[in-house]
């Protein structure tokens, strides 16, 4: 992904900004000017309001990936995810704070900010969305593993042999 393309990117990537039609209430992840929907008709021009997905959803459907691609390296074996948010459009983002093994169809996850990659020798650190088990209400046994982020976010990790 060129730089431009990620920065023109990053409002999304940082806040899960969709947008939705007013007129049929689809909801879009990254978001449309023209809602597919009604495309038929061209009615929906001018008809696209942001909207906030909340970034909780479930597993879809996963793969766990044990050949990183560049920059993702120090990563693996990772579990890539297509989620299903509650508002409906599907997210692909990786899952974390959970061991690969224990992710499964219908798990329930919630968007989270965090490292995504580095890339090689320039440092440029992308971030973006990635998805942690929630919590079932009344489940306080397994509290969020938090140590696990702070040591993704150290600095000088890069695992790049470039
Ligand atoms: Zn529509």
């Amino acid at each position: 992904m060129s730089i431009a393309r990620f920065w023109r990117e990053t409002p999304q990537r940082y806040n899960l900004g969709g947008s939705k039609c007013s007129q049929c209430e689809a909801v879009y992840f990254p978001p449309r000017s023209v809602c597919p929907a009604c495309a038929k008709h061209r009615t929906s021009l001018g008809r696209m309001l942001p909207f906030q997905l909340s970034g909780d959803g479930e597993v879809y459907t996963f793969t766990v990936v044990h050949e990183a691609a560049e920059g993702f390296e120090m990563q693996v074996p990772y579990v890539l995810a297509i989620v299903r948010t509650k508002e409906g459009p599907m997210l692909t983002g990786q899952i974390v704070d959970i061991e690969p093994a224990d992710v499964r169809v219908g798990l329930k996850v919630q968007s989270t900010f965090r490292k995504l990659r580095e890339e090689g020798k320039a440092g440029v650190i992308h971030y973006g969305y990635k998805f942690t088990p929630r919590a079932d209400p009344g489940d306080s046994a397994r509290p969020p593993a938090a140590e696990a982020s702070e040591a993704e976010a150290t600095p000088g990790r890069t695992g790049v042999a470039a």
